[in-house]
């Protein structure tokens, strides 16, 4: 019932040829399964949404200021983003929380920004790495699901990534039966506050390492409907790859 998403963040990563790389991703058939988005920095943007026009891949915003407009030197609103061709933006990335000092109801503040703009909200959270060995990765996860998501989330509006930050660009990835038992906890939270429409419908993502190599695996967790990629979304060849096990699993 839910539609599988693979979703590519490029971060702080491409000029203007990298685009060679979205255009030779466009140019195959999405799976019938999957939706495919793919977030390049915001100067591609709008570069971006032409090339994938009319494809099945969508575009999608980094980050978005929590104000429609203003004096804000440097920041881009949900609208620039939407009227850049963005169907989505990714909102409380853990180097978002760490370089830019972002907090839940910063994040929370930015997805009712993202709604008010029609653009999906891929919310993301995750533990560090002494959260985790300290055992208290869930009690980190629902206070990050409960302070960053607003209260009108939907199923089609609300996407929430799962990343734990010591995975992400490490190489290290959780154990299957860690990312399924954080898997798990994150729909039960969402059915319990949102209600069974919502909390089922909901996409929940992983992301922090994923490759080609351990995409099969990855996906075959209960609950995972999908991967935030970073890394490996640059190269058409090695997203294509983990689209590919993603629909097929
Ligand atoms: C990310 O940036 O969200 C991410 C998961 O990066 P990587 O796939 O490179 O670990």
């Amino acid at each position: 019932m839910r539609r599988k998403l693979a979703a590519g963040n490029w971060k702080m990563n491409g000029l203007g040829d990298a685009l060679a790389e979205l255009r030779a991703l466009a140019a195959t058939p999405a799976p019938q399964n999957t939706d495919i988005l793919v977030c390049p920095p915001a100067t591609l943007l709008s570069r971006a949404s032409d090339i994938v026009k009319g494809t099945g891949v969508a575009i999608g915003g980094q980050d978005c200021h929590a104000r429609a407009c203003g004096a804000h030197t440097g920041d881009i609103s949900a609208d620039m983003l939407a009227d850049a061709g963005a169907r989505a933006v990714i909102i409380g990335h853990s180097e978002r929380r760490d370089e830019h000092h972002e907090h839940d109801e910063h994040v929370r503040a930015k997805a009712r920004a993202a709604w008010s703009s029609g653009l999906t909200a891929v919310i993301c959270m995750g533990e560090s790495l002494a959260e985790r060995e300290a055992d208290n990765t869930l009690d980190i996860i629902g206070g990050q699901l409960a302070g960053s998501i607003p209260d009108n989330a939907t199923g089609e509006n609300l996407v929430v990534a799962y990343e734990p930050i010591w995975a992400i660009g490490t190489g290290r990835v959780p154990t299957i039966a860690q990312i399924g038992e954080v898997h798990d906890f994150i729909r039960a939270r969402l059915e319990r506050r949102f209600g069974p429409g919502v909390g089922l419908s909901t996409r929940i993502l992983y992301g922090g390492s994923v490759k080609p190599d351990n995409a099969t695996e990855i996906f075959s967790v209960p609950n995972v409907d999908g991967a935030l990629v970073g890394g490996a979304s640059l190269t058409a060849r090695d997203f294509r790859a983990i689209i590919d096990a993603l629909s097929a699993a």
